[in-house]
């Protein structure tokens, strides 16, 4: 474990804001992260992880804490749990880009259409990050977590970790209570071994964002290489010389509300139904069964509405920006705000803001920030 020479942490987040934290350690070895934190936790300080910095608006004053950088790596093969699955531990500051690299490589499916995505394979399971349909959730076996409440390092299934819509229990704001409070120091998933050639594109989404037919069949190589060159083009794909890339991403989240709501909605705003959570098993006690079965409920799933739509249809089109502000929405995604040169995290979140009162004040909702923030209020 490596305490360093704090350096803003502008330098370190792909939104190029932060200001210098009071102490920050470099961990480089899955002991040394552990101790790190241990250390931390013993100590009462204020801390927090940063891997790969691509989902974190951090605020311009310096954080009065330690920072800790997941810098470790390594991805290892474990025996296969049956002959065309493969598992795959992968240490939590392994960049998940390569991951993904390396899995197409061996001809391993399950996160392919992943590609491109920045930051660090411990960072992946906080938000459920996802694209084109494909979301870690579908591979995801379980974490190694290093829990603050007991200090010991725990095997946590992935269905403990409620993974949702880029959310888990890890996720929160600073200085908000999550659900679980730990970090991921390694994670496991499981892949399907089809090898390098042709295979079916598994869901719609995916097969409509590479433009393929229902029945169409391609190489992992060929998905990877086409998702990412689909994202580069809407700046989703890190590039120094790329203004439009000084980002976090999608800043805001599709909205997800009621049946109902999305009604009250303009007809041409994009939606997609929620998988409706229904109770499997409806138990009648024998005793007050007369031999008549109730029809089952219908629940009226939520709708996903999406928020570039709401932005851009609220008048702020790509490129916005406010009077002599550096912050602006992406040229090429009205999802994305970005730093176009030494923007504060002030001016981010100002932004940020006025998006969240015109779309209020013109559809009645309040989108929620993806990122995560720390010591910024939206
Ligand atoms: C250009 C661009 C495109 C993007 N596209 C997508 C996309 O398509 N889909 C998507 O889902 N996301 C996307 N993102 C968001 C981001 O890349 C992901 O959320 C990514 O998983 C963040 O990883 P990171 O290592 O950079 O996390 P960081 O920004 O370093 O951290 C994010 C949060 O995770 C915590 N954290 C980090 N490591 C650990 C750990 N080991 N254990 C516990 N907590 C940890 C941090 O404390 C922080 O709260 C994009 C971002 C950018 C800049």
């Amino acid at each position: 474990m490596t305490e360093i020479d704090p350096i803003p942490l502008a330098q370190l987040t792909t939104l190029r804001v932060g200001g210098t934290p009071a102490r920050m350690i470099e961990a480089r070895t899955r002991d040394e992260l552990i101790a790190a934190l241990r250390e931390c936790w013993a100590a009462g300080e204020n801390w927090f992880v940063v891997g790969g910095g691509s989902n974190l608006l951090v605020g311009d004053e310096p954080f009065d804490g330690t920072v800790v950088l997941a810098r470790t790596r390594g991805i290892e093969r474990l025996p296969a749990p049956s002959p065309a699955r493969v598992r795959l531990r992968v240490e939590a500051g392994h960049d998940w880009d390569d991951l993904v690299a390396y899995a197409v490589v061996e001809g391993l499916a399950g996160i392919e259409a992943m590609s491109g995505i920045p930051g660090s394979a411990g960072a992946a399971p906080i938000q459920n990050v996802g694209a084109y349909g494909q979301e870690i959730v579908e591979t995801l076996v379980e974490v190694e977590l290093l829990d603050e409440a007991t200090g010991e390092v725990e095997t946590v299934p992935a269905a403990d970790l409620e993974l949702g819509f880029r959310t888990s229990v890890l996720k929160h704001h600073y200085g908000q209570a999550p659900r679980r409070r730990g970090v991921i120091v390694s994670l496991t998933l499981e892949l399907r071994d089809v090898g390098h050639g042709d295979v079916p594109v598994e869901g719609a989404q995916l097969r409509q964002a590479l433009r393929l037919a229902p029945d169409a069949a391609v190489s992992l190589r060929w998905t990877r290489d086409t998702v990412l060159a689909t994202r580069a083009a809407k700046g989703m794909v890190l590039d120094d010389a790329d203004l439009d890339t000084h980002s976090a991403g999608s800043f805001f989240q599709n909205a997800i509300v009621s049946a109902s709501f999305a009604r009250t909605l303009p007809p041409e705003c994009p939606r997609w139904p929620m998988a409706v959570t229904v109770d499997p098993v409806t138990v009648i006690p024998l005793a007050a069964f007369d031999g008549v079965v109730p029809p089952p409920v219908s629940v009226q799933p939520d709708v996903k509405v999406s928020a570039a739509w709401l932005i851009e249809h609220a008048g702020l089109g790509k490129g916005f920006h406010l009077p002599r502000s550096r912050a602006a929405l992406s040229s090429k995604h009205a999802l994305a705000l970005t730093n176009r040169g030494g923007a504060t995290a002030e001016e981010i979140a100002e932004l940020a803001r006025f998006i969240q009162q015109r779309v209020q004040s013109e559809f009645g909702l309040i989108l929620q920030p993806e990122p995560v923030l720390v010591g910024v209020e939206l």
